[in-house]
């Protein structure tokens, strides 16, 4: 009889999402199917309830559950949790409109082609990207609400996943800049999570908010999230939701605002905890990513990257800073 130990490695390395542990529906399944594997069960149960502490777990109320098959899962629960602490957290390029042909884009993203990794080229160049990723994954800068129709210049999202978009940015602070309100931000996160695409929804203050002291940054934020999450049924779509933390004055170093610099890694990794607590209580949320934004590079991002509680960053001009770029993935690798 094969180990568990044995089992719930050959189940994890089966798995080619990107950082799939993160989501505890996948936990379970893993842990399920492991226990098929070493013999310690004879079909699936459904496990629920998972703590990552390794104490405590249910199985499914019908299943019967002798002592043995309890010792398994708890070693499978220790040795998972030990697997998802040593991965890499993940990192998204956002390129914007970069570089200015194909056969840059291509060499960028041959470059870049990492696990844990997600890459958003300009549309154009979805194509071609897409054909050279072996290990990263593709992602759209934004897209439309609508599945077709007259709607001149916009991109649907069962277009973007025909293409081969794992991923979609949405409500990024550059777009909300050019007139995008949290009603379409809304609007496009629905539309995204019912096509089956993962969201990497962008949050953050402007700077006269942050000027004003952290009570009316959380109060933007939660407003924020209430306007861009409406109506939605996040326990369906828990593991599907990532948000980037990004404050406006932040982005783009300063193209906005000439005072504009990096937040500090200790209000951002304040923030990016009170995110997490806020979406858990507000939405139920558990299992979503939450990253930070903002002028990240090669000098700050281990500073970011090896914060408490933050699963990964967005890197938008360091991302097509090739040795940079490799440098920054190999400390999110590491941390
Ligand atoms: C971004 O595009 O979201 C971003 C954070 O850009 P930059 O890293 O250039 O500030």
């Amino acid at each position: 009889m094969r180990s568990i130990r044995e089992c719930v490695d050959s189940e994890c390395d089966s798995i080619s999402r990107v950082r799939p542990l993160t989501d505890q529906g996948m936990v379970a399944q893993v842990i399920s199917h492991a226990l098929v594997r070493c013999g310690g069960i004879h079909r699936s149960v459904t496990l629920y309830s998972l703590s990552f502490g390794g104490s405590n777990f249910h199985v499914h109320p019908r299943t019967y559950v002798h002592g043995f098959l309890q010792k398994q899962i708890k070693t499978a629960i220790i040795i998972l949790t030990k697997k998802i602490k040593s991965m890499g957290k993940i990192i998204i390029a956002n390129w914007k409109m970069n570089p200015q042909n194909e056969k840059n884009a291509v060499k960028l993203a041959c470059q870049s082609d990492f696990l844990n990794v997600v890459i958003a080229p300009p549309f154009p160049f979805f194509g071609a990207v897409k054909k050279v990723l072996k290990k990263a994954k593709l992602g759209a800068q934004d897209m439309f609400w609508e599945e077709q129709g007259a709607y001149t210049g916009e991109i649907s999202p069962r277009m973007l996943k025909k293409l081969g978009a794992h991923y979609v940015i949405i409500g990024h602070s550059e777009r909300r800049a050019l007139g995008e309100t949290d009603t379409i931000v809304n609007k496009k996160v629905v539309a995204a999570l019912k096509t089956g695409l993962k969201v990497i929804l962008c949050i953050g203050e402007p700077r006269q908010v942050r000027n004003k002291g952290l009570t009316a940054v959380k109060n933007f934020i939660s407003k924020q999230f209430k306007a861009d999450l409406k109506g939605l049924n996040l326990k369906s779509y828990n593991s599907k939701l990532t948000i980037a933390y990004e404050p406006v004055w932040a982005v783009s170093l300063g193209r906005y605002d000439k005072h504009g610099k990096s937040d500090t890694p200790e209000n951002a990794g304040y923030m990016i905890q009170w995110i997490k607590k806020f979406l858990n209580s507000r939405f139920l949320i558990r299992n979503s990513m939450v990253l930070y934004g903002g002028s990240v590079n090669l000098k700050n991002a281990k500073s970011f990257l090896g914060l408490e509680g933050i699963d990964g960053a967005l890197v938008g001009g360091a991302s097509l800073r090739i040795n940079e770029f490799k440098k920054i993935i190999r400390i999110s690798q590491s941390n």
